[in-house]
């Protein structure tokens, strides 16, 4: 069969359901692996059943069964890892574990099969170096190990070398995005997103947490916006053994994201204050600012994140206001 078949890890997951709906709706075949530990059936309702798409319910660290299934595939787009900074601090040994094994395992059947291979990084990497925006090449600075924190940074950045590892010594046609903070439909906030968390709270009339002193920053990129450019990134040969960063550069602290979030579902709920150590515990470490530097994904595709933040918010406030 000659239609384009994508294997998507982590097809289930919020980013990965969006990615599966993009690509069916270009046509393409789509199967996704997914064990559920943070994606959902739930996020595939709007594509199960069409012809062209699979779920395999399975951890994608499963050699055989990814073997199986990219014989026939074109793309291998890897998102699946864990995710979220609380399920991070909670499950330390799992993230270290997960993330290299699946990636390890992902990257060598690309090999056998010689598969365009996308792998999705984090802006994590950038760790705490202080620049106002990120370019690809700048340095990942990454605290100390006794920060549990930078398990997740460490763990994707030793992917990253992974995947170029395999690009410089057997020429697989590989990619890297370092995606910066997506929201969207289908995020949830038990693993510690700001956004869906703010607009549940909001909307319960709950107090909307804001950690620290809520001077923080942080750039929002809209989930419909980053699933076109990984698809664009993978058609484009001149992409391959780069690293892209894919987000949106309009920065908004995380208080004025609590106030615009009780703004727009006309909340009566009040933005109170927390400190990290009350949440996460002793030794945690939170980022002053982290914004992309977006010109060479613009150069790369001729595009860029570029949704409003009210217009992504107001998405996430209509999906999770019928539910209350
Ligand atoms: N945050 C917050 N209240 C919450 C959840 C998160 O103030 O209930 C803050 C968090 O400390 C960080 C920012 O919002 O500064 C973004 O958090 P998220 O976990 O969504 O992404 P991160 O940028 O930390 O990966």
């Amino acid at each position: 069969m000659s239609q384009n078949h994508a294997l998507i890890t982590g097809g289930a997951g919020f980013i990965g359901s969006h990615l599966a709906e993009h690509l069916l709706a270009a046509g393409w075949r789509v199967t996704a692996v997914d064990d559920l530990s943070t994606g959902s059936i739930a996020n595939l309702r709007s594509v199960e059943g069409r012809p062209g798409f699979r779920l395999y319910v399975s951890s994608a660290g499963d050699e055989a069964l990814l073997r199986a299934l990219a014989a026939d595939a074109h793309v291998v787009f890897h998102l699946a890892a864990v995710v979220g900074v609380k399920k991070v601090m909670e499950s330390a040994i799992q993230t270290i574990e997960k993330n290299l094994h699946t990636t390890e395992t992902v990257l060598k059947v690309a090999n056998l099969f010689r598969l365009r291979t996308v792998v999705a990084s984090t802006s994590e990497v950038y760790g705490a170096n202080p620049r106002e925006s990120f370019r690809e090449d700048d340095d990942s600075i990454i605290g100390t190990s006794r920060h549990r924190r930078w398990s997740y940074a460490a763990s994707k950045l030793l992917d990253e070398f992974h995947a170029f590892a395999y690009f410089y010594s057997t020429s697989l046609p590989v990619t890297v995005v370092r995606l910066f903070n997506t929201i969207g439909p289908r995020q949830v906030g038990h693993y510690g997103m700001v956004v869906p968390t703010f607009v549940g709270q909001a909307l319960a009339g709950r107090p909307i947490t804001v950690y620290g002193d809520g001077r923080q920053r942080r750039c929002f990129t809209f989930v419909k916006d980053v699933v076109r450019c990984l698809a664009e990134l993978a058609a484009r040969p001149a992409t391959v053994g780069q690293v892209y960063n894919i987000g949106s550069d309009q920065e908004i602290t995380i208080m004025d994201l609590a106030r615009k979030v009780k703004a727009m579902t006309g909340s009566p709920s009040e933005v109170v204050l927390q400190s990290y150590q009350e949440v996460f515990g002793e030794n945690f470490v939170d980022m002053e600012r982290r914004k992309p530097d977006v010109s060479k994904l613009r150069a790369a595709i001729g595009y860029a994140p570029d949704t409003r933040l009210e217009a992504m918010l107001q998405t996430v406030i209509d999906e999770l206001k019928p539910r209350g």
